[in-house]
């Protein structure tokens, strides 16, 4: 569960194509991070798996299944967004319930969940206060709780921390690179900072005007740039 197939996708805005046919295999519980430059398509790429785009052509399967129509609460994918998107009226606690009530969860079963979510992420003292009372961070995670309870097939993370400090930024990395390690789900991470995608992924996709520039581990791109963009991009000697 958790594999990822585009197959000759692409996107255009109306004469203007932003991503050129793509193929790229993510395989399950892979820790994928999309890097590369303002502009080049990172989020429109994300936003065609995540369904919330739809592609001008192409396919994607999830798990082996044909996902390119599928609306996005049909393709089991939780997307945690940069704006963190809570609700301010709500405690942490219906926050993380949100998408268990609407699928009409019964309550005791969402308390479980909440609650183990909440325990994942430290955040268990912290279930009664609303968004504005939390931290930066504090709100990330309450971000990545409500998707946690989902139990998606894959999270997809759009610059996740672009909005907190330096410091706080290096934590939540670390947080969600042990998150990955103790749920074991496919995870595609987005970024435009090098060091976030060499120190998170197991696999680099690096782009580029929407190609896919080169695909391998931090190690192998480090060590073998396959051009000089993306040894320009990941800062190694070529
Ligand atoms: P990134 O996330 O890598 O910064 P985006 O995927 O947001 O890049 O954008 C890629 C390109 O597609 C940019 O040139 C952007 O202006 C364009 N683009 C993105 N969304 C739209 C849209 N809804 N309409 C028109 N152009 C768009
Ligand atoms: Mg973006």
């Amino acid at each position: 569960m958790g594999e990822i197939v585009l197959n000759r996708i692409t996107k255009s805005f109306g004469d203007v194509s932003v991503i050129p046919p793509l193929d790229l295999t993510i395989a399950d519980g892979e820790f994928v991070v999309f890097v590369g430059p303002s502009g080049c398509g990172k989020s429109t790429l994300l936003r065609l798996i995540a369904g919330l785009e739809d592609s001008s052509s192409g396919a994607i399967r999830i798990d082996g299944k044909d996902a390119t129509a599928l609306p996005p609460a049909q393709r089991g994918l939780a997307m945690v967004f940069q704006s963190y998107a809570l609700y301010p009226h709500m405690t942490v606690r219906n926050n993380i319930a949100f998408p268990l009530k609407m699928a009409r969860m019964d309550k005791a079963a969402i308390d479980r969940k909440v609650e183990a979510a909440a325990k994942v992420l430290n955040l268990t003292s912290y279930l009664d206060r609303r968004p504005g009372q939390l931290s930066g961070g504090q709100r990330q995670r309450v971000a990545i709780g409500r998707a946690i309870v989902r139990e998606p097939t894959a999270f997809l993370f759009d610059e996740p921390l672009s909005n907190l400090d330096a410091a706080l930024r290096v934590n939540m990395r670390l947080e969600i690179s042990e998150l990955h390690a103790s749920l074991g789900t496919t995870m595609i991470y987005v970024t435009h900072d090098q060091v976030e995608a060499m120190t998170m992924a197991d696999k680099i996709v690096v782009l580029n005007a929407g190609r896919i520039e080169q695909v391998g581990s931090p190690i192998e791109l480090y060590n073998r740039p396959c051009n000089r963009f993306v040894a320009g991009f990941i800062g190694s000697p070529r």
